[in-house]
């Protein structure tokens, strides 16, 4: 029997098209995928809806949190859908995929995709990558394994996935852990599967977290702005094994006195920061400081996690804990 699939359209390059007159890709007054319902009801039956016709650097974390709610609501009306497709920008695609990640328990499947090339562009992956995702979304196998990102006949891990080139369709990897699995003209292969899933309960995001990537040569007044407008924490994207110049370290400890939470990942966009070094600034010290260790996550992720963790419903998280 067909599956019933509910498929949600937030924006992004997989619904713009190159404009005669200017040369630029732009969106459309009108989505080009809505189009494309015939090649997508040969594989299931679909349930469309466009919550958003957004470029995805206009997303925000309260747009990811409606985009939440609309898919729970959706399906708590309907409870016939077996599993979710959400057309996105690439640009910050990683970003909304891991949110509904940890704001999400669903069994179903939840499959991300977008494009590089957009409607009207030779070569254009939109409607390619549309049509592998509702396959995979419709696949028993995709069950219980987090949100997917389904790009380029792969299929990747929300949690590692991450945007790696600017033009190429082949864009999105898994940096150390590689895609969980193929997609094939016949076949929605896994060859591995993650061994955990988190859940946090929030409504609403009232907290603030900042970013900052560490350099050689940073001086302190960056990351002290996170004091002068009241931030709610902190993540570093350090150095290395996850380290850090001195000049940064008195803000750290300032930071770290006011409860402020400061998590720590690595640039280096394998392995996982630890506190390894015990010169001043590295990371054996910020660990001693009260400095939390995120397991392996990039930076705009880790930012992400603990934006929602200090959001959480009811109670408080230990940040440490929450970042293993
Ligand atoms: N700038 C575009 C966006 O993220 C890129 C894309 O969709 O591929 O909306």
């Amino acid at each position: 029997m067909k599956k019933t699939i509910l498929l949600v359209h937030t924006g992004g390059t997989i619904s713009m098209h190159v404009s005669k007159e200017s040369g630029a890709v732009v969106p459309d007054s009108t989505n080009p995928l809505m189009q494309e319902s015939k090649k997508l009801e040969k594989i299931a039956h679909i349930i469309e809806l466009e919550a958003f016709n957004l470029p995805s650097p206009h997303m925000t974390p309260q747009k990811m949190l409606a985009l939440r709610d609309l898919i729970l609501q959706t399906i708590g009306n309907n409870n016939n859908i077996d599993g979710v497709v959400i057309t996105h920008g690439t640009d910050t695609l990683e970003e909304t995929a891991y949110f509904l990640e940890l704001t999400t328990n669903l069994e179903i499947p939840i499959v991300l995709t977008g494009a590089m090339r957009s409607s009207n562009e030779l070569g254009a992956d939109g409607v390619y990558n549309l049509v592998e995702s509702v396959r995979v979304a419709s696949s028993e196998d995709a069950k219980n394994k987090g949100v997917l990102v389904v790009m380029n006949d792969e299929l990747h891990s929300s949690v590692n996935v991450t945007k790696t080139s600017t033009s190429s369709v082949a864009t999105f990897q898994s940096p150390q852990y590689g895609p969980l699995g193929l997609v094939t003209k016949s076949m929605i292969h896994f060859h591995q599967a993650p061994l955990k899933r988190e859940y946090v309960e929030v409504s609403k995001l009232d907290k603030k977290v900042a970013l900052f990537k560490v350099y050689a040569g940073m001086d302190a007044d960056l990351i002290r702005s996170a004091i002068d407008y009241q931030y709610d924490g902190v993540v570093l994207e350090g150095l290395g094994q996850g380290n850090i110049p001195p000049a940064v370290l008195p803000t750290i400890e300032e930071l770290l006195k006011l409860q402020i939470p400061v998590v720590l990942v690595s640039r280096c966009f394998n392995g996982i920061a630890q506190g390894v070094y015990g010169y001043e600034g590295g990371g054996k010290m910020l660990e001693d400081m009260g400095v939390i260790f995120a397991t392996g996550l990039n930076g705009q992720k880790a930012r992400l996690k603990l934006l929602i963790g200090l959001n959480q419903v009811n109670k408080p998280i230990d940040v440490k804990k929450f970042f293993i």
